[in-house]
């Protein structure tokens, strides 16, 4: 008996070592300590010995069965730490996978673009929330009580805060200009910076229009600033994102915030100039209004009129975009459609 567990032993230690995978070690463990296994056969035989025999076998039986233990632990160890991730054979003469990248929205792309124009010029970028107020969005920048924009037909307000007046009266920015007053508050004059961002508006969706859209709107305030520097501004700005001369022309706007105001068109490059859906079949697209500061928003932001002054442009991105690639539906840049988005990257 004792010569047949010394050769259960031998032979179980060389199953053990020669198992080349953990499938293969686990099988043999079942094999070497399982219930019909040779040590189990002998260990259920003790009944038929005396006692002194039953005890020495009992004995030698249970230390082989936890020898086998250890050492399959041991060697399922030592199968691990070997296994290489190269554990199926390499053909290095395969094409590699190829790696999906993503890409950034055209929109996005424009707003980087614009940033770095705009920092080569010594603006600095800045952002605020998307929820503003009624003090931010009109009251600072010289809206009429009764002004049209401040209706619910314009402007999301956010529920709950209807009876609110001022800074305690919600809504979603309208538009960007909120900012300018909140940063000159800030940091006081003079200034010279961008601030992009998403904009809502309760509007009729169509081809030009979307309720929410992104502005890139700047502004400077110095001492010193004319039309003129607005102009040299502007041109720069269109002629470093579009790496060309862009014609452009202004017209008079109005816009509560500004005294006086323009509405700064460029010539349709999706067309050039002869009329299409974009452009509204005229030839020209409207991308930027501005003007000079209100001296009412410069007195909001704690600046007197009599010493500074200042210029605003405010970029419609999309039409940038639209512009830029020659595509002719607003929509599409929000449809989150990969087959249209991807030809961007
Ligand atoms: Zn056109």
């Amino acid at each position: 008996m004792e010569k047949k567990l010394e050769d259960i032993l031998k032979q179980g230690l060389e199953k053990i070592t020669n198992s080349k995978n953990v499938e293969e070690l686990q099988n043999v463990k079942k094999e070497l300590t399982g219930k019909k296994s040779p040590l189990s056969e002998v260990l259920k035989s003790l009944g038929q010995m005396d006692i002194e025999t039953k005890k020495n076998i009992g004995k030698k039986a249970t230390d082989i069965r936890n020898t086998f233990n250890e050492k399959v632990e041991e060697r399922e160890k030592e199968i691990i730490a070997s296994k290489s991730v190269l554990d199926k054979p390499l053909d290095i003469t395969l094409p590699g996978n190829k790696i999906k990248s993503g890409g950034l929205h055209p929109v996005t792309q424009m707003c980087y673009d614009l940033n770095d124009a705009f920092l080569s010029l010594g603006f600095e970028v800045f952002s605020e929330d998307d929820i503003s107020s009624e003090k931010y969005a009109f009251d600072n920048l010289n809206f009429a009580k009764d002004h049209p924009a401040r209706q619910m037909m314009d402007t999301y307000w956010i529920k709950g805060t209807e009876d609110k007046e001022s800074n305690e009266r919600l809504c979603l920015r309208p538009h960007l200009t909120g900012a300018s007053v909140r940063y000159l508050l800030k940091h006081g004059a003079p200034a010279r910076f961008v601030y992009p961002g998403r904009v809502y508006r309760n509007e009729n969706v169509d081809s030009g229009h979307e309720r929410a859209f992104f502005q890139y709107e700047a502004l400077i305030v110095d001492k010193n600033i004319s039309f003129s520097s607005g102009m040299v501004m502007i041109k720069t700005i269109l002629e470093k994102v579009f790496g060309r001369e862009v014609k452009v022309r202004m017209r008079e706007g109005f816009f509560p915030f500004t005294e006086p105001g323009y509405e700064i068109d460029m010539e349709c490059l999706v067309c050039n100039g002869k009329g299409c859906k974009v452009c509204k079949h005229n030839g020209w697209i409207e991308v930027m209004p501005g003007g000079v500061i209100h001296p009412n928003v410069l007195k909001s932001a704690n600046l007197d009129p009599e010493v500074w002054t200042g210029f605003y442009i405010n970029i419609g991105l999309e039409r940038l975009v639209m512009m830029r690639y020659g595509v002719d539906d607003i929509r599409l840049f929000h449809s989150a459609d990969l087959r249209f988005l991807e030809q961007f990257k």
